[in-house]
């Protein structure tokens, strides 16, 4: 049994002290929304459990979000928007988003251990992640100042001046998946903080815990009530009823491809303005002059990071022949240092698989894998033993995989590793785009021609040279294809937060 410590007493400590305390949140018994800074019971009275997917154990009940919870968050984001909000000047943004870094800051430990417990993701990676979800926090609060439009010249003649003004979008829905929910939550509030929009957040309903505390945290920073408000439940319902509702101006969306379409179809009602993070199937490309030593791990943190559940992950690994045994020989030796376990053993690599759900459809690909005749050279059992209860899947490599293989072509999202020799950097481009998505993508090659060559050919958002998965705010990243459109991260992303305006000015 966890030792129950108060939410208060966890500050910088120890990773043992750390996984024997419970965050607060959790010992409330059950969990409402928060709707206008208020916890609110659900419309429907209906709960839903949400686990521990190292244990397989009900952790608390949250709220089952319905069209009628949807409405009513909304109602109270568009008079925050309309109201208390729209008075904020961009100073006042800026101080409010430092004072929830410092916030975010003084909870972190609290925070990764109910994202550890929550998602499964190790505990030591959850605490390794505070210096860039901080760094993201304080670079959506530089972006405060960056709202402005431009005087511009004209050729009108006469005494005419011209120029555009940013207006905040206004309502926006975040609907955000169950791989990362601490991180990727502040790519739909730094934005809208900074530019005066206010939020209706659907965390998912697998993983809904670090938003409903980073929502409280920002109540404590003194955001008004109704600017962020979170609705927790199905997708289906919770999620389709916000994507659909006709006064969201703007659908910020991480998930499935296929979910991303949905949205798609659901926001045309209004025409909401949309942003979609969605699948991937990443081509990761080792040249023979790599230099092994970096390539071998990174290749492989590439996929098993986080247990494979991250869309960028780069699950396609493409290795020229003349290297591909040494190669293979090297990553299934990393692949076996890998300890997979109870993410809050601070020796964990890897933890479980989300849920009983995701662990199926790991598995089934697992099984087509080998059918269709590619080498299982590691791994592809579910664990039991200690771990029995919990979603775990051992590190998984399938050697000489051809890329029209469903292994190659499908987002498995568990740790699943296909390596697809080549023999030409033609042939390795040719076969890296032969793809649907188009999210990420690296090469590991000493020869500046080849990463030359590489980095203009992969039709991806984002291309890694001799590294993998590399995220920095000021960056951001985005997709081709069916990976999604709209750029998370950097001033771009920014001004999608923002609705322009000409103005013609007749001076005579
Ligand atoms: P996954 O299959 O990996 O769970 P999804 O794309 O289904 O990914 O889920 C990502 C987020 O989208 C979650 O918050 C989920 O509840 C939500 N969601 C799922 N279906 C819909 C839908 N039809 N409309 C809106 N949101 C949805």
């Amino acid at each position: 049994m966890l030792q129950r410590i108060h939410t208060r007493e966890i500050g910088e400590v120890e990773m043992s002290e750390l996984k024997a305390a419970t965050p607060a949140i959790l010992t409330r018994g059950s969990l409402g929304h928060l709707i206008d800074g208020k916890w609110r019971e659900p419309a429907s009275g209906e709960r839903i459990d949400t686990m521990n997917p190292a244990t397989g154990e009900v952790l608390t009940t949250l709220a089952r979000g319905n069209a009628d919870d949807v409405d009513r968050a909304v109602r109270s984001a568009r008079s925050a928007f309309e109201g208390p909000w729209s008075r904020f000047t961009p100073h006042q943004r800026q101080a409010l988003l430092n004072k929830a870094h410092d916030l975010v800051e003084e909870h972190y430990d609290e925070l990764a251990l109910l994202e550890s417990l929550d998602v499964g993701v190790p505990l030591s990676r959850a605490r390794n992640s505070k210096g860039n979800i901080l760094r993201t926090i304080l670079f959506f609060a530089s972006q405060t100042m960056n709202c402005a439009g431009q005087t511009l010249p004209n050729s009108i003649g006469g005494n005419y001046t011209t120029l555009t003004l940013k207006a905040p979008v206004g309502v926006v829905g975040g609907i955000i998946p169950w791989n990362g929910p601490l991180i990727s939550q502040w790519w739909i509030l730094g934005g809208a903080l900074a530019t005066g929009c206010t939020v209706v957040m659907k965390p998912a309903e697998d993983a809904s815990l670090t938003t409903l505390r980073t929502a409280e945290l920002l109540l404590e920073a003194g955001l008004p009530e109704g600017v962020v408000n979170v609705v927790t439940g199905l997708g289906s319902e919770a999620g389709a009823a916000l994507a659909e509702h006709p006064d969201v101006d703007r659908i910020a969306f991480t998930g499935s491809t296929d979910t991303g379409r949905n949205i798609i179809r659901a926001s045309a009602g209004n025409m909401k303005r949309l942003q979609l993070e969605l699948g991937g199937k990443s081509p990761d490309i080792v040249f023979a002059d790599a230099d092994l030593d970096r390539a071998v791990p990174g290749a492989a943190m590439g996929v098993f990071a986080n247990s494979g559940q991250v869309c960028f992950a780069g699950t396609r690994v493409f290795v020229e022949r003349k290297i591909q045994n040494e190669f293979v020989s090297r990553i299934v030796d990393f692949g076996r240092t890998l300890k997979v376990g109870d993410p809050l053993d601070p020796d964990t690599d890897l933890g479980p698989l989300i849920s009983q759900k995701q662990l199926d459809r790991v598995s089934g690909y697992v099984s087509v894998g080998d059918e269709q005749g590619a080498d299982l050279v590691l791994g592809g059992r579910r664990m039991l033993g200690d771990v029995a209860n919990g979603y775990f899947i051992e590190p998984t490599i399938f050697n000489n995989v051809s890329n029209d293989m469903t292994i190659a072509r499908e987002e498995i999202f568990g740790p699943v590793v296909s390596i697809i020799p080549f023999d030409t950097a033609d042939e390795a481009l040719t076969l890296a785009n032969d793809t649907q998505y188009g999210l990420g993508g690296a090469v590991w090659s000493r020869d500046i021609g080849t990463v030359n060559t590489m980095m203009h050919g992969i039709k991806s958002g984002t291309v890694w040279v001799n590294c993998y998965g590399i995220i920095d705010p000021s960056i951001g990243f985005g997709g081709y294809k069916h990976s999604g459109y709209g750029w998370k991260g950097g001033p771009q992303h920014v001004d999608g937060f923002l609705f322009q305006k000409s103005v013609y000015i007749n001076g005579d």
